[in-house]
């Protein structure tokens, strides 16, 4: 299962009901940011998420309204007896960045951080292991910025209807089919593939800040979960197209053509009291449209 708490909804500015952009994602015991904009740590305490289980920060870019909170988060982090090696990723320049910021206050940082810069040329792994991938691709703001997905490894299930008709029982012999390892059984070998089958990953995409372009279809492809920035509606496009961001059509146009799920809108523009109408246009071309909201939980 993979859970995921939208810690942040707005663009640039905290509104009353939407703190700036900040996605936590659960697997398996480890917890992943992706984004931390100020208040994040305020956010997290409501959302009853320790702070502690954080093993990996992914930026998507230096704009403030992503990464102001990073500050205070490792200070705590730091000063709660952590330790494991806290790991963030970012687009070029993030080392630096994350220097200066670290060296801004007066603080003893006593926790191990390895800080990994990606410049990629087009979608390339920045995570590994036997679980799970998380992939990132360049996105057109303006500035080094990064769309990231995570993938959940597909995984191997032993059909036991199958087993009991082949006169198998669960014990060890199944775990080996499990395992990929064929099996004797009453003078018969019993191949993997006669009894298993496969459950693909879930994949959740997150699309920052951009402008349209083909890297967000290509990153997004059948994402179960599309989290796709959409700050302006279509009466604002020109500044959209001004500041290099998506409008929720837009985002809907990627969601259609990469085949997603369920299009999650997010980032949005403080002058909208409502965001209902966004979703409406999202909707005329992708039906599976919501807006996110703060603290919303999702369960894959
Ligand atoms: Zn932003
Ligand atoms: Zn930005």
């Amino acid at each position: 299962m993979v859970d995921l708490t939208i810690l942040g909804t707005a663009s640039m500015v905290p509104t009353k009901q939407r703190n700036v952009q900040s996605f936590y994602l659960e697997f398996k015991g480890e917890g992943m940011l992706f984004d931390c904009g100020e208040g994040t740590q305020r956010q997290m305490n409501i959302a009853g998420i320790a702070r502690t289980k954080i093993k990996k920060i992914f930026i998507t870019h230096w704009h403030g309204d992503h990464v102001a909170g990073l500050l205070g988060l490792i200070q705590t982090i730091g000063n709660s007896g952590y330790t494991d090696t806290l790991r963030v990723y970012g687009p070029i320049e993030t080392k630096e960045r994350f220097d200066t910021l670290m060296s801004s206050t007066i603080f003893e940082n006593k926790m191990n951080i390895k800080v990994e810069e990606i410049n990629p040329k087009d979608e390339a792994v920045v995570v590994e292991t036997d679980l799970y991938e998380v992939t990132c691709i360049p996105v057109e703001h303006g500035v080094p910025a990064l769309a990231y997905s995570f993938h959940e490894k597909p995984r191997t299930r032993v059909d036991m209807a199958t087993c009991k008709k082949l006169g198998l029982q669960e014990g060890p012999q199944v775990g080996k089919l499990s395992r990929g390892e064929p099996v004797e059984h009453n003078g018969k070998r019993i191949l993997p593939k006669d009894v298993t089958y496969t459950v693909p990953g879930k994949k959740i995409v997150f699309i920052p800040d951009t402008q349209p372009c083909e890297n967000l279809i290509k990153i997004a492809q059948s994402a179960d979960i599309l989290i796709c920035e959409s700050t302006f509606a279509n009466e604002h496009k020109h500044k959209a197209e001004d500041f290099k961001h998506m409008t929720a059509e837009y985002a809907a146009r990627v969601a259609a053509d990469a085949d997603v799920q369920r299009l999650l809108l997010t980032h949005f523009s403080q002058r909208y009291p409502s965001v209902d109408h966004l979703v409406e246009e999202a909707r005329t071309i992708f039906p599976e449209t919501e807006a996110a909201f703060d603290l919303q939980k999702i369960t894959l």
